[in-house]
């Protein structure tokens, strides 16, 4: 699709600095990326190569900002996908799409003089759920196809291909997709606590004029329970309340506005789901 080639061609220069909080899972992700980086050393010890990593959390956590600096950290080709994209009214076309993505990760590592590639596909579990009672989905083949480009990864193969999956429904997977030498590490991206939501405003002020009268550490106290993407959406609205008034600075009131209004909207979208 168009969409997914924008998304490949949107340049990654996401690094770990730029993701607020999620100390725990920045760790542990670079733990697993440092086994790929040090591929000499895993080959001597005869250690399994690690193929794929599995993000698990609530939406709007940094899932994706993880995997892009996983790319960046590793000096990897970035290629992402969704889940969504694959579900096809026609049987293998699904399938045929998987193969080319990873057919285009390698063919770009070569192009881009890169040792490896990280292929990212998001909302795993909607290619990725549960098969029960036998039951044959239009989609079995898509994921049929992601075990198999799986399976056929080695750690001698030059470039050096690593899958990442995001999704916020870990318990709907298909066990085929957890089973060892698949996404056999999982890291867990939780909800920001107040030394991450404080983490967070900052990255998201830094380009912002804020006024003196700001106090973030008070902010990120008030927005308990919020995700990254709403903190990111609460600098955002208070900039907007601030052009309205033809504020020059971003002044405390502002933000507190925009907490509300992004807690409310919340709100909202989820009584309207019920
Ligand atoms: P989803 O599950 O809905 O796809 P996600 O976990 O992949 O969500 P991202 O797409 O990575 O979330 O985050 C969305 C946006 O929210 C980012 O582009 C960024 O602006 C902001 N954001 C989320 N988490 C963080 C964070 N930890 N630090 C800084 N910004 C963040």
């Amino acid at each position: 699709s168009s969409d997914r080639k924008a998304r490949a061609k949107s340049p990654v220069f996401m690094t770990f600095d730029d993701i607020g909080g999620q100390e725990r899972a920045k760790r542990e992700l670079k733990e697993a990326l440092d086994f790929i980086i040090r591929h000499e050393d895993i080959k001597k010890l005869g250690i399994r190569p690690l193929k794929g990593i599995l993000l698990t959390g609530p939406p709007g956590t940094g899932k994706t900002l993880m995997a892009k600096a996983a790319a960046h950290y590793t000096n990897s080709v970035f290629m992402a996908a969704s889940g969504s994209e694959f579900v096809e009214m026609y049987v293998g076309v699904g399938a045929s799409r998987i193969r080319d993505l990873f057919k285009e990760a390698r063919a770009r590592a070569v192009k881009e003089n890169k040792e490896s590639a990280i292929v990212f596909i998001d909302e795993i579990d909607v290619i990725g759920g549960k098969r029960e009672g036998g039951q044959q989905r239009e989609y079995d083949q898509t994921l049929n196809q992601l075990l198999t480009e799986m399976d056929g990864i080695h750690t001698t193969e030059s470039p050096r291909v690593l899958i990442m999956a995001a999704t916020n429904r870990k318990e709907m997977l298909d066990s085929a997709l957890l089973r060892p030498g698949r996404f056999d590490r999982h890291i867990e991206v939780d909800l920001p606590d107040k030394k991450g939501r404080l983490h967070i405003l900052k990255i998201h002020a830094k380009n912002k004029p804020i006024a003196e009268d700001v106090d973030l550490e008070a902010v990120a106290k008030e927005t308990f329970q919020f995700s990254g993407a709403q903190l990111e959406s609460v600098m955002n609205e208070a900039a907007i309340y601030a052009m309205r008034e033809q504020s020059e600075t971003i002044k405390a009131r502002h933000l507190s506005l925009a907490v509300d209004k992004v807690m409310l909207g919340e709100k909202t979208d989820r009584e309207s789901t019920k």
